[in-house]
């Protein structure tokens, strides 16, 4: 993370808050660091025997990792016990024994490292989407839950790692994609939280997500635009392209900066990048005006050209999916066609989708109807893809809208890892 201070604003310190929140220092999380944050931050300072400067640097963050995670790490000493630790860290045993396979209660050998979860969900639906958020949730429900796969399957144009979570060890397939335009953000927190309701109730024995576990495997690229996301929660540090996207921004006044920036930070709209008919959609948006970068519908200088798309092809040839879920905002419809191209299976589920999250179905506009990820996905596997707009209002939709859009494609989150029971036409 950056280092914060009094004055700074922005998904880093909503997270800021968030750690103090859940480290016993009651704060609002709305991302504005005045002086009730500053005054949580150095009263956490002094618990932890760190200089109490009210700064938010890297020694702060090290201490203040394990509420940032959602796990501790704890080296056994003589004497502990499980029950004891559990008490101790508010945690309970279930979780202790999820998070250490193989640990036997009885036989606690000093110097083990132990993760101890800690008592609160990994993923906080009540802050802005940004890149350290991303890593620590992947990090904390992978040691809360050692059956989660993880995995870095590219790089961002600015460097950032593209993660992508995978549970399940059943024959079927999927990928859901989230978070390819900047301002439609609430849709990675959609799919991390969707991860960790899967993966807990796992671990709780739960007897349809284990009918889940083993009829699919389900991967996840919860965010697969961070630097544009950072961009548009503030997340994003001085100097790391904010500024030549301010410059793009400047040629297109209508669109808000960087409240409507959809595009990568070189102006890229990473949606209008996949070999499906990609010329035809480059015709569209030339005479549209986007000919050149621009915060959103400039297709690029060709397809595939920037990574995060590239790289989100290649994780789909290599995943070999039976169903892409690809999930924007807003608009409450789904988008289940590529043209006249109606895979085997598409229409049920769409109808299926529809009934489960109230949402419609719709041919998709003309003027967006190529060049897309699903349009790709449809063309070249010839399997049911969908794009799920999510929600209702103008984007960024903001985070208070999370519970009732998680509510509403819930159903479709699962039903498309499961598929729809074989029926007799
Ligand atoms: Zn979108």
């Amino acid at each position: 993370m950056q280092i914060l201070k009094i004055g700074d604003r922005g998904a880093e310190t909503a997270l800021l808050q968030t750690g103090l929140d859940r480290a016993g220092w009651p704060l609002r999380r709305d991302g504005i660091f005045g002086s009730a944050t500053r005054r949580a931050l150095i009263g956490f300072q002094r618990s932890r025997a760190l200089v109490p400067d009210g700064i938010f640097g890297p020694k702060t963050e090290a201490a203040l990792a394990p509420w940032l995670r959602g796990y501790a790490i704890h080296i056994i000493r003589p004497g502990d016990t499980l029950w004891r630790l559990a008490a101790r860290y508010g945690s309970a045993l279930p979780a202790l024994e999820t998070a250490n396979p193989g640990l036997d209660p009885f036989d606690l050998r000093p110097g083990r490292r132990l993760i101890v979860p800690l008592p609160f969900p990994v993923v906080p639906t009540d802050i802005p989407w940004s890149s350290p958020l991303t890593e620590y949730a992947a990090d904390g429900l992978a040691r809360r839950y050692p059956f989660l796969r993880r995995e870095v399957y590219g790089q961002s144009a600015d460097g950032r790692p593209l993660h992508a979570l995978s549970f399940g060890e059943g024959p079927r397939t999927v990928l859901y994609s989230a978070a390819h335009h900047a301002n439609e953000w609430i849709t990675a927190p959609v799919l991390m939280k969707f991860a960790e309701d899967a993966l807990s109730a796992r671990a709780a024995g739960d007897e349809t997500t284990e009918e889940l576990f083993s009829r699919s495997a389900v991967t996840l690229a919860p965010v697969v635009n961070p630097d544009g996301v950072d961009l548009v929660t503030g997340a994003l540090p001085f100097g790391e392209g904010g500024e030549r996207a301010e410059a793009i921004a400047a040629s297109w006044p209508a669109i808000p900066f960087p409240s409507g920036w959809k595009a990568d930070l070189r102006g890229t709209d990473l949606n209008l990048q996949y070999p499906a008919r990609w010329e035809e959609a480059r015709r569209i948006k030339f005479a549209q005006g986007y000919t050149r970068p621009a915060p959103r519908d400039y297709v690029g200088p060709a397809p595939l050209s920037a990574p995060e798309s590239a790289a989100l092809a290649a994780l789909t040839r290599r995943t070999d999916p039976a169903l892409v879920l690809s999930f924007h905002t807003q608009g409450r419809v789904i988008y289940w066609k590529f043209g006249a191209l109606e895979p085997t299976g598409s229409r049920a589920l769409a109808e299926a989708f529809a009934r489960l999250s109230g949402y419609g179905l719709a041919d998709v506009p003309y003027e967006s109807a190529f060049a897309g990820y699903k349009d790709w996905f449809i063309q070249d596997f010839g399997r049911p893809g969908f794009t799920v707009e999510a929600g209702e209002g103008v984007n960024p939709l903001p985070i208070g809208q999370f519970g009732a859009v998680y509510a509403q494609v819930r159903g479709i989150l699962r039903l498309a890892a499961l598929g729809l029971p074989e029926t007799t036409e």
